[in-house]
């Protein structure tokens, strides 16, 4: 086993590899900006090492010189997490050629799912379902149109190099092709240096279910079954959950063996994840695969008690999984909600500011993956994530009901932050129901933020809400939370207090 783990990120993710380091008797190294110089993976790390300047591109995307200071410190291994370096072929090369150990997949295997179009192909020979559409990138709108035609009306234009739903346009009749076909290739250009785009059906109404694979490098690749991560805002997730009320055992089975065979095609070891999209008719089709920890790693780990970051670094290390398909038993159901530094109430604007006043939830079932504390600057800098809120109970119904009590538990001052959102969502029928599919939320979202808090709450104001709620907590409730009614100490009630207090 390693003894030195260098981790190349930030945030939750860092602090997540680290406990997992210190699990195993591993000595963890963090890096940072100027911007994260007092964080908390600084701190928890054993050691840490300066690389650059704030923006990503002077410090966390600087795999040159990530690797220059593993090699100084002398670590065997550098843990990418998600985001940053942790897709880039040319970085996972770049470690190997340094002999020093990538914790994640072969670079071969991040290069062949690496774009849209390859992972099509790669998949259509493996015989793998797609959605249905081309595999190479469209020459013009005739062409298109041509296409189109094949399987019929709405369909998506997506960019090859895509990621965090760029370069997508729907396009719902010929003559709208040329125009969206124009955008679509613009946006691609700007935003990967590629204009790349091709064209798929529009499925209409699907859900978003992806399966969590995890292989060694002795040939041994599992399913550690679904992930529903439906409820999206602008194609990006923000509440994941596992297992899937739409998925039945027969649609786990083969989607499973799906998503080994698209791993294994690619020559894949490692953690990785098989996204597909699941028809009102249980028909699925796969999206693509990434190919690194995702986010949302947490909801399979609790539902199959397989800690995912310890299996990724023994992978790497060489060790051999010591479990097969049958020993993977999922229990319970577990939730996870996306805590962002962004204001619901304000069209998810960003938000920034010092973390003032923290209070966090516990108890029975509830995990926090934070990269917060008390006196944390969030800036613009990186992603606006700022912790996981994960919970685990015996069922959906049951991990719904604590979902809502632990947000209810959380108090974050200083930036706003997508808890208030979180706990709408909690307490609405269609979610409750599992009737939920990838545009649900766009849907509901208006009224989900009906309930507005007043106007005038100012920071002050939110220190001494703070308080107050910290006060009820101590008191003895009244009566039962039903989350079917208003409730009692969310931050707009808070403030509504507040303003009786005045
Ligand atoms: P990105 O890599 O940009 O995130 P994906 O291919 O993963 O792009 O798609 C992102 C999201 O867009 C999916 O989760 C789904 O919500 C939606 N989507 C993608 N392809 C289709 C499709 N063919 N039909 C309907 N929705 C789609």
């Amino acid at each position: 086993m390693f003894k030195k783990i260098l981790i190349a990120n930030r945030g939750e993710i860092a602090l997540r590899v680290i406990r997992a380091c210190r699990e195993m008797g591993i000595a963890s190294v963090a890096v940072y900006s100027d911007a994260d110089a007092k964080a908390p993976h600084v701190r928890e790390a054993d050691e840490a090492m300066h690389i650059g300047a704030p923006p990503s591109a002077e410090s966390y995307l600087r795999g040159d010189k990530i690797i220059e200071v593993a090699k100084q410190v002398g670590a065997e291994a550098i843990h990418p997490g998600y985001g940053f370096l942790s897709e880039r072929e040319w970085f996972a090369r770049a470690v190997r050629d340094a002999g020093l150990v990538f914790i994640g997949p072969p670079a071969e295997a991040i290069a062949a799912m690496g774009s849209k179009t390859s992972a099509r192909q790669l998949a259509v020979k493996a015989g793998v379902p797609v959605v249905p559409g081309t595999t190479e990138a469209l020459t013009d709108a005739n062409e298109a149109r041509a296409i189109a035609d094949q399987f019929g009306y709405p369909v998506l234009l997506k960019a090859a190099a895509g990621g965090g739903g760029k370069g997508m346009r729907v396009v719902r009749e010929p003559g709208e092709m040329e125009a969206a076909l124009d955008t679509a290739r613009r946006e691609a250009k700007n935003a990967f240096g590629d204009d790349a785009v091709y064209v798929e059906k529009y499925i209409v109404g699907p859900r978003h279910v992806e399966i969590q694979v995890l292989g060694d490098q002795h040939g041994t690749m599992l399913s550690l079954n679904e992930r529903e991560c439906s409820v999206q805002r602008r194609h990006q997730k923000m509440i994941e959950e596992a297992p899937s009320v739409a998925v039945t055992p027969e649609i786990r089975r083969a989607m499973g063996e799906t998503a080994v065979r698209a791993a294994q095609a690619a020559g894949y070891y490692n953690a990785g994840t098989c996204e597909f999209l699941l028809d009102v008719d249980g028909k699925f089709y796969f999206l693509e695969m990434n190919t690194r920890i995702q986010v949302e790693h947490p909801v399979t780990e609790l539902v199959t008690g397989i800690d995912l970051v310890q299996w990724q670094i023994r992978v790497a290390a060489g060790e051999k999984l010591p479990f097969k398909q049958a020993d993977i038993v999922p229990r319970g159901w577990a939730i996870e909600c996306r805590i962002t530094s962004e204001d619901p109430a304000n069209g998810f604007l960003p938000s920034t500011g010092r973390i003032s006043y923290l209070h966090l939830p516990s108890g029975p079932g509830v995990r926090w993956d934070g990269g917060i504390e008390v006196g944390s600057e969030v800036g613009l800098f990186y992603d606006p994530m700022l912790a996981k809120l994960i919970v685990h109970a015996p069922t959906r119904e049951a991990a719904v009901e604590r979902m809502h009590r632990a947000l209810l538990e959380l108090t974050i001052e200083g930036v706003e932050s997508s808890r208030d959102f979180h706990l709408r969502v909690m307490e609405d029928a269609e979610f409750r129901a599992g009737a939920i599919e990838i545009q649900w939320l766009e849907r509901r979202l208006e009224s989900l933020l009906q309930v507005k808090p007043p106007a005038d709450t100012t920071r002050t104001a939110a220190v001494v809400a703070a308080l107050i709620a910290d006060r009820d907590r101590q008191a003895p409730k009244r009566a039962a939370t039903s989350t079917s009614s208003a409730p009692q100490s969310d931050a707009w009630t808070r403030a509504g207090r507040l303003e009786a207090l005045r």
